[in-house]
């Protein structure tokens, strides 16, 4: 039988395109797809930014695509790429704007025209192509326009089915007419699908537009899509949700084990797995106490027997960056070493943590780095004991994920996806109020534990790097979704 074709249409990479989990999901999903069903295709914006060294071999498949834009001709240029076997198609835009010549992924005031943009272009590239996926899975509201683009402007593509995962509820997509009416979708067009956001009636929401006309919808954990059924949850898109439920579904992420692989990351100076686990003492994986010697060496600080706590994140009010400055000075108060790799593009946040940095500038207990560093990640989620996730809301969360694969024990608030993966007193601490309180507390039990019951905090590191956290399991969970759309009729 004829293998189905799976193409995934996204804005985000990892590694070479990575902002935050989504990139991640795309490298382990793609990954472990290619390697099970082999006829997985990515298609990516050709972005200005992209980390080029890490794409072999790049060639045009394809010179002159040509599609419109404000009622005007656009050409295209579609590049063919690898990520190790993962087949990679980056569409590179010649439009006036110079949608993807920005030098970032996101934050761009016209966003909206960029996505709906790349997303049309990416179904032209199909039928030009004479592909026929069986299925298009598409991701967050950057390519949600999907389904109704297929329906009405690609007949030739009828037989994909649609699947649209939702990394994070909180990004919509909100945009005006005018925006949607450049790609070529009237008025008429946008009000047969249910489009309109249900707070501001006037102007139209994509993820909503994706919920409502994919054929089927997942999201990255079981209790998140618990959650967002719930009015709190859920927010503006609650009922949305509710009245799509027979079509949604969580399917929990995993993590690339062999991009986030402690036995063989190139990122650090000496290398372990689970089973290095054999001192008797901290920090009971010899080769992690290396790093940890390493990493302090690096970052100037003391030379002590104490825990060094982490936590590496977007700086934004879903990561509670409250609790996390909570967090920072109940470590220095319990005498342990604290390490922040956060990354924000919000002055204000910025600022806050900016001043925060100046106040330990002397401090040899802490580091702030207010950067995005993914090589600096590596060294931080491996030299660590203990790792905090303090969201106020999380859709899957794979900082916690990396973390314990790397021998690091998390202590996260009970939201989401880490209510799915961090159980306390099996692999980590947990904490139910977004409070000073209840993250205070939570520490106070680990600081306890990792000084007074080290075979305690032994058990949690193993069971934390024994957990499967691979793409192994999701990724069949995927495939069985793909292939029950082929097979059953479906009611959008
Ligand atoms: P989100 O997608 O909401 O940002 P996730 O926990 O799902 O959160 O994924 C975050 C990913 O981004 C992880 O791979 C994490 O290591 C990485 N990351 C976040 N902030 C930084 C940073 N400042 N520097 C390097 N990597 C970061």
């Amino acid at each position: 039988m004829k293998k189905m074709d799976i193409i995934h249409i996204a804005a985000e990479m990892a590694p070479i395109a990575k902002v935050g989990g989504l990139g991640d999901v795309l490298l382990g999903l793609g990954r472990a797809l290619t390697e099970k069903h082999k006829h997985v295709e990515i298609i990516l914006p050709k972005y200005d930014c992209l980390d080029y060294d890490q794409i072999s071999p790049l060639e045009v498949v394809m010179h002159d695509l040509s599609s419109y834009f404000e009622n005007a001709p656009v050409h295209n240029t579609i590049w063919r790429g690898h990520i190790d076997q993962i087949q990679l198609t980056f569409i590179e835009t010649h439009d006036p704007y110079g949608f993807f010549e920005r030098g970032t992924v996101y934050g761009c005031p016209d966003d909206i025209e960029r996505f709906t943009y790349f997303s049309k272009v990416a179904l032209e590239y199909l039928v030009k192509s004479n592909k026929n996926p069986e299925i298009i899975h598409i991701h967050d509201w950057h390519t949600s326009l999907t389904p109704i683009l297929l329906k009405e402007m690609f007949s030739a593509l009828s037989k994909a089915k649609t699947v649209l995962t939702i990394h994070n509820l909180a990004y919509q997509g909100i945009s005006n007419r005018e925006s949607l009416e450049k790609i070529g979708l009237s008025k008429d067009i946008l009000d047969r699908y249910n489009l309109h956001d249900p707070q501001q009636t006037h102007l139209y929401n994509l993820m909503r537009g994706g919920i409502e006309n994919a054929d089927a919808v997942t999201t990255v954990s079981p209790n998140y899509a618990k959650e967002v059924l719930t009015p709190m949850g859920g927010g503006n898109l609650y009922r949305c949700l509710n009245d799509n439920s027979h079509k949604f579904q969580g399917i929990l992420n995993g993590i690339d084990c062999e991009y986030w692989n402690p036995k063989e990351d190139p990122f650090l100076p000496f290398h372990y797995n689970h089973h290095d686990i054999h001192a008797s003492s901290h920090p009971f994986i010899p080769p992690k106490g290396k790093i940890q010697k390493h990493l302090r060496h690096l970052l100037s600080l003391a030379e002590e027997e104490c825990p060094i706590v982490s936590c590496i994140t977007r700086l934004v009010p879903q990561k509670g960056p409250e609790l996390i400055k909570q967090g920072i000075l109940k470590t220095l108060e319990k005498g342990g070493q604290f390490i922040l790799l956060g990354s924000t593009s919000d002055p204000q946040t910025h600022e806050v943590f900016y001043n925060l940095k100046r106040k330990f500038a002397e401090s040899r207990q802490v580091h702030i780095e207010l950067t995005y560093n993914e090589p600096l990640s590596h060294l931080v989620y491996a030299a660590s004991d203990l790792f905090l996730v303090p969201s106020i809301f999380e859709p899957c969360g794979l900082s916690q994920l990396i973390a314990m694969h790397y021998g690091t024990v998390p202590l996260v608030r009970r939201t989401g996806g880490l209510a799915d993966t961090v159980f306390e007193g099996f692999n980590g601490f947990v904490f139910e109020e977004p409070t000073a309180e209840g993250i205070q507390s939570a520490m106070d039990r680990a600081f306890v534990m990792w000084k007074e019951d080290s075979s305690q905090w032994r058990k949690l590191i193993e069971a934390g790097m024994k957990m499967d956290v691979s793409w192994k399991k999701p990724m069949e969970e995927y495939l069985h979704l793909y292939k029950h759309l082929q097979t059953h009729k479906i009611h959008v």
